[in-house]
């Protein structure tokens, strides 16, 4: 399959990329009859359309799921789980289709693709599917006069809204879920990174899955999104996005008292203390500093030194860099591929720009290649104090600063700048300095000596304005479920 599509063209494949929307099993066109074109990042060309849904395609959508709600809420745990074992089997029997068109769509090299997006895919579905079978219910004991014990059940239709930057794998890291334990869904995928998702309904439509209980309504965010945060019958919500954004569903599901999960922006650290193992810190953190062109949300943008490495680390870190291959996202050597957008690509040369006129020194990198598409050179920045704005804002594309600091109070310090708090990495073979570190930086995640490293059982989630709430193994089946307890009296 993939060497049959590899040889098309992008205006070949007009006919297959017509996106439609799926709601109550069907595949449906928009309520307005109106398309929004699907940009190829790479070669910036036109090779699709996707819904230019409203008000009235959520609405049906809601519709579709509210109705389908009672049914899917009474299957059994087991039949649930097959279901979705299925989905996630059929994933992996379109693997290298899944990886090709979600590699073409966002940019992302291929390669990466076929490591982390389409096999995280899979992961969450297998790992909802049998999450449910091991659930356990709390009961109190109130001496001898009562026993207190917990129901969980679904809250009905879930909203759930997700980025361009993850496509499949964020999508499937709330559709797995919420579906899982009971609820039905009206999915908000990307307008920049539609296919895979339309992939997905293909699936769970062949999976067997009952109709309207997933339902996937593409569109513009301020349109289609907005309407699903704001839909009376959605009672649960879950955002994964930009911070500006989540504001935004926050302030339109406070009125109705949703709950709500927010998963935002970071501008993540990665301390390298002088004791720490160089030979693994460099090429992880060139790794977490640029890997999917520095788009995802728990990429390392602020490079944190102590002073008397800092030199030769600098040294080292831009010569990898050199080293890394900018190239087609499609071909299967390409370390880093194309930037999302030409409106995304403004923004991050604006800030390699912002970074000059802040007293930086662009190391290497710093311009965009020349070339059809949307290309930034990966870039080394040095020279800048954390109050630089190029230090505190998320510039999500591929660009690092580095900063050498000179105790483990100001590393601290300097991890702690900024209005994010998503995730961070330290680098240090001291086990008591790990720890204590650790234990002082405002972030959900830290890792020791390591990147990106996911157990899908732990919490997941941000401080300060990186997010509300945790997903994530026992957090999710707890977000998507309403608890009641009752109470006996003996
Ligand atoms: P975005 O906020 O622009 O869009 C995210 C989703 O929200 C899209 O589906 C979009 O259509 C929709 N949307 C836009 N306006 C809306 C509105 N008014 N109401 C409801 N929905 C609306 O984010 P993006 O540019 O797609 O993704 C990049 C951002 O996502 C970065 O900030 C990144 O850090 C963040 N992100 C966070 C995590 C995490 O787990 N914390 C993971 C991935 C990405």
């Amino acid at each position: 399959m993939t060497t049959a599509i590899k040889g098309s063209t992008v205006a070949a494949m007009r006919d297959v990329v017509r996106v439609p929307n799926y709601i109550g099993g069907e595949f449906v066109a928009p309520a307005s009859g109106r398309y929004i074109d699907n940009i190829c990042p790479s070669t910036g060309e036109w090779m699709g359309e996707i819904p230019d849904s409203d008000d009235r395609d959520v609405d049906a959508a809601v519709q579709a799921a509210e109705k389908a709600f009672p049914a899917w809420s009474r299957t059994l745990a087991s039949e649930r789980s097959r279901l979705l074992l299925k989905i996630a089997d059929l994933i992996e029997q379109n693997f290298e289709m899944l990886a090709y068109f979600e590699s073409l769509d966002s940019g992302k090299p291929i390669s990466l693709a076929k490591r982390l997006d389409i096999p995280r895919a899979m992961a969450n579905f297998r790992f909802f599917a049998t999450a449910i079978l091991h659930q356990a219910s709390e009961a109190y004991m109130t001496d001898a006069a009562a026993l207190n014990y917990t129901l969980r059940r679904p809250l009905g239709v879930a909203g759930l809204i997700s980025p361009w930057n993850l496509p499949l794998y964020l999508l499937t890291w709330k559709i797995a879920p919420a579906i899982a334990v009971g609820n039905t869904c009206v999915a908000k995928p990307s307008e920049l990174t539609p296919i895979t998702a339309k992939m997905l309904s293909k699936i769970v439509a062949d999976a067997g899955l009952p109709p309207g209980v997933v339902n996937i309504v593409h569109g513009a965010g301020p349109k289609a999104g907005a309407a699903l945060a704001a839909h009376p019958n959605v009672p649960v919500i879950s955002f994964t996005g930009g911070t500006a954004t989540g504001a935004k569903v926050a302030a339109a599901a406070a009125p109705r008292f949703k709950k709500i999960s927010l998963e935002l922006g970071g501008k993540n650290p990665n301390v390298i203390f002088a004791d720490a193992d160089v030979e693994q810190a460099i090429p992880t953190s060139i790794q977490s500093s640029f890997a999917n062109q520095g788009e995802i949300c728990l990429c390392g943008s602020r490079i944190f030194v102590e002073r008397s490495i800092y030199k030769q680390f600098v040294e080292r870190f831009v010569e990898a860099t050199k080293r890394l291959r900018v190239g087609d996202p499609l071909e299967e050597s390409t370390d880093v591929g194309a930037l999302i957008s030409e409106a995304h690509l403004k923004k991050v040369l604006g800030y390699i720009d912002l970074a000059r006129s802040e007293g930086g020194t662009i190391v290497t990198g710093g311009h965009r290649i020349d070339r059809s598409g949307y290309f930034v050179e990966p870039t080394v920045i040095t020279g800048l104090t954390c109050d630089c704005r190029v230090l505190q804002e998320e510039i999500f594309g591929p660009v690092v600063t580095i900063t050498p600091f000179d105790s483990e109070e100001e590393a601290i310090s300097f991890t702690n700048s900024t209005r994010y708090g998503l995730s961070a990495s330290v680098w240090t073979r001291d086990l008591q300095r790990a720890h204590r570190v650790a234990a002082a930086i405002d972030s959900g995640t830290v890792w020791i000596n390591c990147w990106l490293l996911r157990d899908l059982r732990v919490p997941f989630g941000g401080m300060k304005e990186s997010g509300v709430g945790r997903e994530g193994g026992v957090d999710s089946l707890r977000f998507f479920t309403e608890e009641k307890n009752v109470c006996v009296k003996l």
